[in-house]
């Protein structure tokens, strides 16, 4: 990544931050997450080390699990009237009952939720994150409960008929991204480092889709069921076979706070095992 483009998240970050709103379903209450509290999650968890491991996690908020999450993602995260609903908002909602904490959903900037994570404003980062080695420097994460892919989406009409396309020697779309994603990610790297196209970045990923309607992008990378959603909902636009790449999604964790970590993880682990997360996802995506 740019340095420039590095500094402009760093920034965005921090606004957003101040902005973040509580969508969540369970405790409304305490969408006011003090700045004390805040700052507690990355210093705190080592204190209680001794007996007792079942309850020696600390958490942002006491007796809540704060998610941090970008809610224009779905069916991972969206909308119904003023509520986040989705797949991690389920998934939040089991690892809490099975670890005895209420929820909370907090909305923010994709690009926010690492480093909220990091910095101890929220306890996990919800939001069908790919899992990459850069993220990996900042944050832990859990298992992989889902496999994404990076899809292209173009108007019925387009000259670019697959993945290769874009790769093309003497190439030069435009290719709409949401900002700092993975489709943003690598195709910067894969493609305007290489000179082959110019990335136009938006902030949310159906305003990618709305320029490549209005024709100011020539496609858009993006993860497959978003873009499916994306594109049931404007006439005249179509999702490549062909895929960018497939990643493994993952729930994002502070590094410091070890015990939250194996404590969230292994609710995570046995959701998978038992098959609940399978069900949930099948709400909501449907097989093949
Ligand atoms: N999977 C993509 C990423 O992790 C996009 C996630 C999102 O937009 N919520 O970068």
């Amino acid at each position: 990544m740019k340095k420039t483009r590095l500094l402009a998240a760093l920034l965005a970050a921090g606004m957003m931050l101040s902005l973040a709103a509580c969508g969540g379903s369970a405790s409304s209450s305490s969408a006011a997450s003090s700045s004390a509290a805040a700052s507690s999650a990355a210093s705190s968890a080592a204190a209680s080390s001794a007996a007792d491991s079942e309850a020696a996690f600390t958490t942002v908020n006491d007796g809540v699990l704060t998610m941090a999450t970008n809610a224009q993602f779905p069916p991972y995260e969206y909308y119904e009237g003023e509520k986040i609903v989705g797949i991690d908002a389920e998934i939040v909602a089991a690892i809490a009952e099975k670890l005895g904490l209420d929820y909370v959903i907090e909305d923010m900037e994709f690009d926010s939720i690492i480093t909220s994570v990091q910095t101890g404003k929220a306890d996990i980062g919800l939001a069908g994150m790919t899992v990459t080695d850069e993220r990996k420097e900042a944050v832990n994460f859990t298992e992989s409960y889902a496999t994404g892919k990076q899809v292209i989406i173009v108007t019925e009409d387009s000259a670019i008929t697959s993945v290769d396309d874009l790769f093309a020697e003497g190439a030069s779309h435009v290719i709409g991204v949401q900002r700092n994603t993975t489709g943003d990610l690598y195709t910067t790297w894969d493609l305007e480092d290489a000179g082959l196209a110019t990335i136009d970045r938006y902030s949310k990923g159906a305003e990618a889709v709305q320029a490549l309607k209005t024709g100011k992008v020539d496609c858009v990378v993006i993860d497959n069921e978003p873009a499916k959603a994306f594109v049931a909902e404007v006439d005249g636009l179509k999702i490549l076979e062909t895929e960018y790449i497939e990643e493994q999604y993952a729930a994002a964790m502070n590094k410091d706070n070890e015990a939250l970590y194996e404590a969230v993880n292994d609710a995570l682990k046995e959701l998978i095992a038992d098959g609940t997360v399978q069900s949930i996802i099948d709400k909501y995506i449907s097989a093949e």
